[in-house]
């Protein structure tokens, strides 16, 4: 079974991007710039929030971790993120979620400009990408695809199968697969009999959020298996995915393991989207 590695594709095309940065800072005279808002105190996104900023500096973009209290009101995100729409150093603008319950996504979704969506969650972001004209994609999804393009695995005609319907993974995930000639069923929570569609399918990628809800019995021998959940199981044990990995080694032909898989790919790609906003901002692209 090849192991689809995450880390190494990771490390790869980290740096690829490290003389695209230096060539951007020697044209327009700065650094990318990516800034991160955090409203609250929440350990797990202080956590994201510090790997951005840490990835960001190990390829040369700026970035700026813009910290609101839990107490903020939806003004003063609104404010912050118009501030950041008008700031001409600013080429990419993410705001970390989930957000404390009193603040819209939805609102921040309609505010942040297209132009700096590095997340690629806003709705004309996401119409662009619906309607073939791509600005970015999601990060998760368009890692995913690096990593089938990396090992050269082929989707065009291929049978595909996505678990969740989320909008930031399983929608756009399926939507990049099916751009790719990819034949593709989106199963959810609703999806009576889920085996009998995983079972038929080339390639599955399973994004349901529920520690080891499939196994070897789910999937046809020589599938390829993307497993995007994360689920940790106490202090000091390893994170597992959604797929029972144990089961699968030696049955499917290519998977990718948690943790090292899908995970580094998700901020590798805010880098790429980052890079690349910033070039389009200034006619480099
Ligand atoms: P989400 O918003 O909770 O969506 C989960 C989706 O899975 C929903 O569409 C749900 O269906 C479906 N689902 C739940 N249980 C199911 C079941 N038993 N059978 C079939 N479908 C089922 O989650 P998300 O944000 O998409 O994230 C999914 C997982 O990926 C989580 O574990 C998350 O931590 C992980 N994740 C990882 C990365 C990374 O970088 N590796 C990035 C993002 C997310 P309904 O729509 O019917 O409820």
């Amino acid at each position: 079974m090849l192991l689809l590695d995450g880390k190494l594709v990771s490390q790869v095309r980290r740096e690829a991007l490290k003389p695209k940065v230096a060539e951007f800072m020697k044209r327009t005279g700065r650094k990318p710039h990516l800034v991160v808002v955090l409203v609250g105190e929440d350990p797990a996104s202080q956590v994201y929030v510090r790997n951005k900023i840490k990835s960001c500096e190990a390829v040369g973009i700026l970035s700026t971790h813009k910290k609101l209290p839990t107490t903020a009101t939806q003004a003063e995100l609104d404010q912050v993120i118009e501030e950041l729409n008008q700031d001409p150093t600013v080429d990419g603008i993410l705001v970390q979620l989930p957000l404390p319950g009193h603040l819209s996504e939805i609102r921040v979704n309609e505010l942040i400009s297209a132009d700096k969506d590095v997340d690629g969650f806003t709705f004309q972001v996401l119409g662009h990408l619906w309607a073939g004209s791509p600005i970015v994609a999601p990060c998760t999804p368009k890692g995913i695809m690096s990593i089938l393009e990396h090992y050269q695995i082929p989707v065009a005609g291929k049978r595909a199968v996505v678990i969740g319907r989320s909008n930031i993974v399983g929608k756009p995930m399926a939507h990049l697969l099916t751009m790719a000639d990819a034949t593709v069923t989106l199963c959810h929570s609703k999806t009576k009999n889920l085996r009998d569609f995983t079972s038929q399918a080339d390639i599955v990628v399973v994004a349901a959020g529920r520690r080891h809800l499939l196994g070897r019995e789910d999937f046809k021998a020589g599938a390829v298996i993307i497993d995007v959940g994360i689920h940790g199981t106490g202090q000091d044990q390893p994170l597992v995915g959604d797929v029972r990995f144990h089961e699968i080694e030696g049955w499917a032909s290519a998977a990718t393991p948690v943790p090292g898989g899908v995970g580094p790919m998700t901020i590798t790609t805010l880098l790429e989207n980052t890079l690349y906003l910033a070039e389009r901002k200034n006619g480099l692209v």
